[in-house]
């Protein structure tokens, strides 16, 4: 009853794994066996050795193939292990055109990594299509993505990129960490790889580290399986269980998160002591119509400035109900210092290059009711400033 009619919202809770055909168990069986007994001599069952098929991670992996609409998923244990996976479909003198406001973990992978095996990178601003375009070379293999980006929440055009891509024959990467298939489905744009660090909204409780990629082309399937076997970052079992569980509920947290995120981008948009808000759900954002034609929304996370690098310190010290913290996609709401947290591996000047200044906040809205965080971010506003003067 796998039910490809349903909708997203059923089909998170009403698919291959909603009951265990053994025992009709309705949560999937954590199965922690490392290796399987053959009964043949010389022909193996499905299931051999762990590291190679597990039938919990395998659950999980179907899940994921189905919601973001491919046909295979992969489990790895760190969205840094599913995006370094997946740069192994390249090859030494291989070049990747990149994103230029990638996430701080895959900018060192990609600079510090792979540039000592002969893969050569280009950071672009992806919104520039142009820049885009003359960014590629004949060896361009990937053409990376992140949107909306991490922390000034631009969007890059997925269907746009994908062609590109397509015509100079190189794969589309598209990390969809910040909206998950819930709000935007990049394989249906025309991506080639879906990456997804699943730490943050498709497990949802800051409980798990966890990552994901996933494919609808079968041979890339096949060669990514190969390299997810032969790299062995899969995601253990317990963890498996644990995406699973919250998965069951990514709908109703986005829903609640986003609609909070929106009350919020709008209140800050509109104190007086706020400089700058980042946020594609806002009717000023540049790349405002974009987001909504090729996403559901513009999710749960916005980023916003204050004046100087002390407001925005007394500010955090003020605020009291978000954590403050490094993450996102969290039923709580996490407040975190891009400079210092998300972006510390990158160099000051390349930081501010990018609009990420020691002034900017990131705020990933949680289960809260928006009136308490308003109140919150009010006193601390209000605080922070009369301390000033
Ligand atoms: C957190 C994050 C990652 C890395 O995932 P981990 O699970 O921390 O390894 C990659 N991309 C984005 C957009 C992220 O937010």
């Amino acid at each position: 009853m796998s039910g490809d009619c349903f909708s997203f919202e059923t089909r998170l809770l009403h698919n291959k794994t909603k009951f265990d055909p053994t025992t009709g168990a309705v949560s999937v069986p954590i199965q922690h066996a490392s290796t399987f007994h053959q009964t043949s001599f010389d022909t193996y069952g499905k299931y051999d050795y762990g590291r190679s098929l597990n039938p919990t991670r395998e659950a999980l992996e179907e899940q994921l193939a189905e919601l973001e609409g491919g046909t295979k998923g992969f489990a790895f244990a760190s969205g840094m292990a599913a995006i370094s996976t997946a740069f192994l479909l390249l090859s030494k003198g291989d070049h990747v055109v990149i994103t230029e406001d990638v996430y701080g973990g895959t900018y060192r992978m990609v600079t510090e990594v792979l540039s000592r095996f002969g893969i050569d990178y280009t950071f672009v601003d992806m919104t520039d299509l142009h820049a885009v375009q003359n960014a590629v070379q004949m060896n361009t293999k990937v053409l990376y993505v992140e949107t909306p980006s991490n922390p000034t929440l631009k969007v890059t055009d997925i269907t746009a990129i994908s062609q590109i891509a397509k015509r100079n024959g190189a794969y589309t990467f598209v990390d969809n960490t910040f909206l998950t298939p819930a709000l935007q489905k990049p394989l249906a744009l025309g991506a080639d790889v879906v990456l997804h660090s699943a730490t943050k909204f498709l497990s949802g409780h800051s409980d798990v580290v966890a990552g994901a990629a996933i494919v609808k082309d079968e041979d890339l399937g096949n060669q990514l399986a190969f390299l997810q076997n032969s790299f062995g970052a899969v995601l253990g079992v317990q963890d498996c269980w644990l995406v699973m569980r919250g998965l069951k509920t990514l709908s109703v947290r986005l829903q609640q998160s986003v609609q909070s995120a929106i009350k919020l981008a709008n209140y800050f948009q509109q104190h007086p002591l706020v400089k700058k808000v980042y946020y594609p759900g806002l009717e000023d954002h540049p790349q405002f119509e974009l987001q909504n034609k090729q996403a559901k929304n513009a999710g749960a996370v916005l980023s916003f400035e204050l004046d100087s690098e002390e407001l925005t310190r007394r500010f955090v010290e003020h605020v009291k109900i978000p954590v403050f913290a490094v993450s996102l996609g969290a039923v709580e709401s996490i407040l975190s210092y891009p400079a210092k947290m998300s972006h510390g591996a990158m160099p000051k000047e390349e930081r501010e290059k990018r609009g990420i200044s020691n002034s900017l906040l990131r705020l990933s809205v949680g289960l809260e009711n928006p009136d308490d965080l308003i109140a919150d971010f009010s006193n601390a506003l209000q605080h922070t400033y009369s301390t000033v003067k």
